[in-house]
């Protein structure tokens, strides 16, 4: 059962969080205390996933990032240079991003699991649940974003809990645990069903509004 709060867009958002009264978080230091956790996630053995990586993928953005990108692994092309949607589906999402005026200066994009699975399968549950607890859920206390961005099924089931269905979650705002997230459908999908290019234009459009209303932090 998710414990969850529906927020409408928009509407909600001058009584919600996004208005400004999330505190950041974010030192001095804190780009060199995320860039700390990327050196150990490039050197981290802690899931089977390190056996068949080339280069673990720790994401990039600013420690400041208000909004946190979160996809699923990494695939090929992301494998082969240590950064983050880089390949097809980086594109689409770019794509999106720019048609919303959503400068990348404003993202931090990550992955549940920073190793890319083997054929680029689904990552296992034992995987997720390593790589999130010993790396993602610090990158997020770092970088306290205001709104965590969730592409794809494997994200949203990650982070609201294993009922989360992305094909009735998507394009809403939702609050857990003192977080805000958007859900919505990953990239790659877009790239085999337009009717889910589509979707995620539809998307990232009410998420454009959104940020419209949720003024840059200072
Ligand atoms: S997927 Fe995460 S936990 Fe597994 S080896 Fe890579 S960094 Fe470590």
């Amino acid at each position: 059962m998710l414990n969850l709060r529906l927020i409408e867009p928009v509407t909600v958002v001058e009584d919600s969080q996004l208005a400004g009264e999330i505190p950041y978080m974010a030192t001095e230091d804190s780009s060199e205390q995320l860039e700390n956790l990327a050196s150990g996630i490039r050197r981290c053995v802690a899931c089977r996933l390190h056996e068949s990586r080339r280069l673990a993928v720790p994401g990039e953005g600013p420690a400041k990032a208000e909004i946190v990108v979160l996809g699923e692994g990494p695939g090929g092309k992301e494998d082969a240079t240590g950064r983050p949607f880089v390949g097809p589906a980086g594109r689409f999402l770019d794509n999106l991003l720019q048609n919303q005026g959503i400068a990348r200066d404003r993202l931090f994009i990550t992955n549940c699991v920073k190793c890319r699975p083997p054929e680029n399968r689904t990552p296992r549950r034992d995987e997720l649940k390593t790589c999130t607890s010993l790396w993602l859920e610090r990158q997020l206390e770092l970088i306290s974003p205001r709104i965590i961005v969730l592409l794809g099924q494997v994200a949203a089931r990650q982070m609201l809990g294993e009922t989360a269905t992305v094909s009735k979650l998507h394009g809403t705002m939702l609050e857990r645990d003192g977080r805000s997230y958007f859900v919505t459908y990953h990239p790659a999908a877009a790239l085999r069903f337009d009717w889910i290019a589509a979707t995620l234009r539809e998307d990232f459009e009410a998420l454009g509004k959104l940020l419209a209303h949720a003024p840059h932090s200072p």
